[in-house]
């Protein structure tokens, strides 16, 4: 079956999340645990219409959506404030996604701000020690980054040195989810060599991390660093490379979430275009 789905807004709550995804022939979806920019915290959620969007995925059998993080999270920063904040916020939105049992929850690793990669990777375990636990529901995933700045997670090697840094016992909570923009901004070739792409993957972190995809197009150049997503076919990706990555035999039982700049029919068409080149 071909997991693909969309970014969508809050807006409307949890089961029109659902009912929207539904409308534009996805099977999955991802959403902001609050919102992006800002600090504040999203209204509590109405444990009835939590219970509708779950009900709404079992009659149709979709697949469990994918929570991201805000961008305001910095596990790394250089301000304790900050980092706890991350930490807190982290800790409260998982404990509320054991009601959407099987989640995945996806978050950028962070900027060490100049504090160096080492330092940076050490926070962002010393963090995910504090916020998982033996037993919980959700699979927390790092994101692939472009390497804008100084961010975290621009290689393999960054992403697999924070895993290995946290406790052995709750390495099992976590996984990777690979954006194609930005492992094409971060330098890999996933247009010209996906397969030597995900040897290398799978050589630093191990292919069974890997557990989820943000398909994007990119606006930029590869190993630009620059993090800008393009349309799905209108980017220096390509239809042609993204063909190959949605029906790769390591990925295509992977969910793909488009996070493309577009409104919801805007994606409907995607997912349409998509659902034609899977094979
Ligand atoms: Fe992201
Ligand atoms: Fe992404
Ligand atoms: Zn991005």
């Amino acid at each position: 079956m071909f997991i693909i789905g969309c970014h969508l807004s809050t807006e409307g709550g949890y089961r029109s999340m659902g009912e929207r995804i539904l409308s534009v022939g996805g099977r999955s979806f991802q959403y902001f645990t609050k919102n992006p920019k800002g600090g504040k915290q999203n209204k509590p959620a109405d444990p009835e219409d939590v219970a509708a969007l779950l009900a709404l995925i079992q009659e149709n059998g979709l697949t469990m959506p994918l929570a991201h993080a805000p961008y305001t999270y910095n596990p790394c920063s250089k301000d304790e404030g900050v980092r706890q904040y991350s930490c807190d916020s982290m800790h409260g939105e998982l404990e509320f996604l054991e009601n959407l049992p099987g989640s995945l929850y996806n978050f950028h690793p962070g900027c060490h701000v100049g504090q160096g990669v080492e330092a940076g990777i050490d926070f962002i375990a010393s963090m995910l020690d504090k916020v998982l636990w033996k037993g919980m529901q959700t699979t927390v995933l790092l994101e692939t980054m472009a390497g804008k700045g100084t961010e975290i997670g621009r290689s393999f090697e960054e992403l697999a040195a924070v895993m290995e840094r946290v406790d052995p016992g709750l390495r099992e909570y976590l996984g990777v989810c690979l954006d194609t923009c930005h492992v094409s901004d971060a330098g890999y070739d996933i247009i010209g060599d996906p397969d030597g792409v995900l040897r290398e993957f799978d050589r630093c972190i191990g292919i069974d991390r890997l557990r989820a995809v943000h398909l994007n197009d990119s606006a930029n150049p590869p190993g630009s660093h620059k993090d800008r997503h393009a349309k799905i076919g209108e980017g220096s990706i390509g239809l042609e490379a993204i063909t190959r990555i949605i029906n790769h035999p390591m990925l295509k039982h992977l969910p793909f979430y488009l996070e493309t700049p577009n409104d919801l029919a805007g994606y409907g068409e995607e997912i349409a275009l998509l659902k034609t080149l899977r094979e």
